[in-house]
């Protein structure tokens, strides 16, 4: 038996809570799964932030490992006492902090290198994701281990020329691997969600030399600004000549956004930077 379920509900009914819709509240509860994020994150001797600890299945396995230290950071406030009893379980290694995690900078708050382990809830998942993503070089998080919405999984990982392949893909695939884990069915959560999800490992590519993230973002964001439109009509907004900048990064002004490989982008922002100089 690989279910947590009955543990989870008692947990749920201990302390009155009720799964949150406004939240994005889907508690895991498979043990097996639970075991392969924890796995795969290689957690050990690292300092762990858990993004939405909830009611802690995933946490416990988090905190059974030889992390080095474990941030929780929760916005619902009614996971307090499971917090607290946490805390007082595990005084030197655990600590937490009530707060949106979209309000929180974690390179100011962290003084050393950390890692992600987090059942994101689906409605932050993307800006989460992103605001680690557009960090300058070097940045301080070592792997994010991360369970999203399938869907959100193959943008990440989308291949240049499909249909899913879209501004998510060139900034995840930019200076990071990705990796899938496994998916999880619906049904592994209470309350089961409506749809797939997958478990990834993101790790920065280290050493590489690339244009600076802002200038990287704003060619990216025009590209696919306007999707449908070939590069000429999108990449027009730019303050530089764009006849001169294709014919220097040998680009095709005819494509759409979805043509251009990352290798394409980063060509693209180098010779864009040498154009403003
Ligand atoms: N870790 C638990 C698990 O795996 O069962 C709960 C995962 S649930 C999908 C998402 C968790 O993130 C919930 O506990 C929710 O309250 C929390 N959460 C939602 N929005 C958040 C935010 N902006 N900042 C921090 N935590 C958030």
């Amino acid at each position: 038996m690989n279910s947590n379920n009955e543990s989870l509900k008692r947990i749920l009914k201990k302390y009155n809570l009720k799964a949150k819709k406004r939240f994005g509240q889907n508690f895991l509860h498979d043990k097996n799964i639970i075991n392969q994020i924890v796995k795969s994150s290689s957690c050990d001797g690292r300092f762990i932030v858990e993004v939405g600890p909830g009611p802690g299945l995933l946490t416990n396995a988090i905190l059974e490992k030889e992390t080095k230290k474990v941030l929780a950071i929760e916005t619902d406030k009614t996971f307090l006492p499971i917090l607290e009893e946490l805390k007082e379980k595990h005084p030197k290694k655990f600590e937490f902090i009530l707060n949106d995690v979209l309000k929180v900078d974690l390179d100011k708050l962290i003084s050393e290198n950390y890692s992600v382990i987090s059942n994101l809830p689906y409605n932050i998942s993307v800006p989460f994701i992103i605001s680690l993503l557009i960090k300058e070089q070097p940045v301080k998080w070592e792997k994010l281990t991360l369970t999203v919405q399938k869907e959100v999984a193959d943008r990440m990982m989308a291949k240049v020329n499909t249909k899913q392949y879209g501004r998510l893909s060139v900034l995840t695939q930019w200076r990071c691997r990705i990796k899938k884990i496994c998916e999880i069915k619906p049904s592994c959560f209470i309350p089961p969600p409506k749809v797939i999800s997958t478990v990834i490992s993101i790790e920065p590519k280290k050493n590489i030399l690339t244009p600076s993230v802002e200038n990287f973002q704003k060619i990216v964001s025009y590209a696919f600004g306007f999707r449908r439109k070939t590069l000429k009509k999108s990449l027009s907004k730019l303050e530089i000549d764009i006849n001169k900048l294709a014919d220097f990064c040998e680009i095709d002004l005819s494509l759409r956004a979805q043509n251009l490989s990352v290798d394409d982008y980063i060509n693209l922002t180098i010779g864009y930077e040498k154009f403003l100089k």
